[in-house]
């Protein structure tokens, strides 16, 4: 489904140059959820960027369902990139539109047919339980519920692919159970394979397949997270495996 191949990134900085990502490689595989975890300026972020070319990697390759991204022509990478879509640590959402508005932006930009974009934009608030909020501006809504609009914003042009940047860092605990649980049934009922992005041992625990962990702009390790023969490398996979490994 995607596969990232000795990929690098630098910054110019006024420092100098940065080294965000060092040779990264990495192969998700279609209805994974795979976490990649790391501390705070790890390459996270920029990493998830790089899967649908938001961040043009100096160096390697991005496969997305067999196509080398780096190599295609600018309006094939603009078509190429629908099949994935982003969720945002802060939702990100337009507050002088509604839920529904909210979510019918994509079908607006794709061109989606607008006889069928109304009950699109329901099928997708379903989702995530939201039908009640239609016509509800984002103010009016819960860290919860916004997040839930986000996603249902995401799943409106039919993505292969979430790609979710800390979904749940900026709300509750509770809250954060609830996205996780609406990313789980995304992922089950409609095979969408799921990137998350987190710095929070307890999201992998409770969703994800496969982790790889970064430090520094490298991936130090990769593993599934019920592979009961594997040897924990870092303090991070310790902590996740527990101490049966
Ligand atoms: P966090 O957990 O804080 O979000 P992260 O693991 O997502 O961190 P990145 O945002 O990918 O880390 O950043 C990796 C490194 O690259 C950091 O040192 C950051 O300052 C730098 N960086 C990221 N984006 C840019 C940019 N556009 N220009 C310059 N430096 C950048
Ligand atoms: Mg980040």
């Amino acid at each position: 489904m995607i596969v990232l191949n000795d990929v690098s990134k630098t910054f110019d900085t006024p420092s100098g140059p940065l080294q965000a990502i060092v040779s990264a490689s990495l192969e998700i595989e279609k209805s994974d959820i795979y976490g990649i975890i790391g501390f705070s300026g790890a390459g996270k972020s920029t990493l998830l960027r790089t899967i649908n070319l938001l961040e043009k990697p100096d160096k390697g390759t991005v496969l997305l369902e067999g196509d080398d991204l780096t190599q295609l022509p600018r309006q094939q990478l603009l078509k190429k990139r629908m099949k994935t879509a982003m969720v945002f640590q802060h939702f990100n959402l337009l507050t002088n539109r509604t839920v529904f508005n909210n979510v019918s932006l994509p079908l607006e930009i794709s061109g989606y047919p607008k006889k069928q974009r109304k009950e699109r934009i329901l099928e997708c608030l379903e989702i995530v339980d939201l039908l009640d909020k239609v016509n509800e501006y984002p103010t009016k809504l819960s860290g919860g519920q916004k997040q839930r609009v986000a996603i249902a914003r995401a799943l409106a042009n039919n993505p292969k692919v979430l790609l979710c940047d800390e979904p749940t860092s900026a709300v509750d605990p509770q809250t954060k159970e609830s996205i996780l649980y609406y990313l789980k049934q995304i992922n089950e009922k409609l095979g969408i394979t799921i990137v998350i992005v987190t710095h929070e041992m307890n999201v992998v625990k409770s969703i994800c397949h496969k982790v790889a962990v970064m430090e520094k702009g490298t991936i130090v390790e990769k593993f599934h997270m019920n592979d009961k023969s594997y040897k924990p490398l870092t303090n991070i996979s310790k902590i996740l495996l527990g101490e049966s490994n």
